[in-house]
């Protein structure tokens, strides 16, 4: 799946607001975060993204009170990306290239 189409399977993640940047071996977490949010309603996603090695998904709401099983479904969520390869969703842990930059990384898909 890209993330492409990742967007078209998902109308959560299609509206203006919505930032996406993920990377390939994520895309299958955010599926699944997707799809998981999609079934609480009433919230749409603004952002989603790796920063500093993390992911990030800020959500809105629409008319809906903060819903404390979103916040759980996207702390998992994040968990799980935490030890996800962004490379290729294989098994990894955070991982600093020589310029700095955190990713998460299995061993055949270190930094520079
Ligand atoms: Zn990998």
């Amino acid at each position: 799946m890209t993330l492409d189409d990742l967007v078209r399977a998902h109308p959560i993640l299609q509206n203006t607001e919505c930032e996406i940047d993920v990377p390939p071996g994520w895309v299958p977490l955010v599926h699944d975060l997707a799809t998981r949010l999609e079934a609480i309603g009433g919230v749409r996603v603004e952002q989603v993204k790796q920063k500093l090695g993390g992911l990030r998904c800020y959500l809105g709401y629409m008319g809906a009170i903060h819903n404390a099983e979103a916040d759980r479904f996207i702390d998992e969520a994040e968990d799980m990306a935490g030890r996800t390869c962004e490379v290729c969703g294989a098994e990894g842990s955070l991982a600093r290239s020589s310029t700095g930059y955190f990713t998460v990384r299995c061993p055949g898909h270190q930094p520079e």
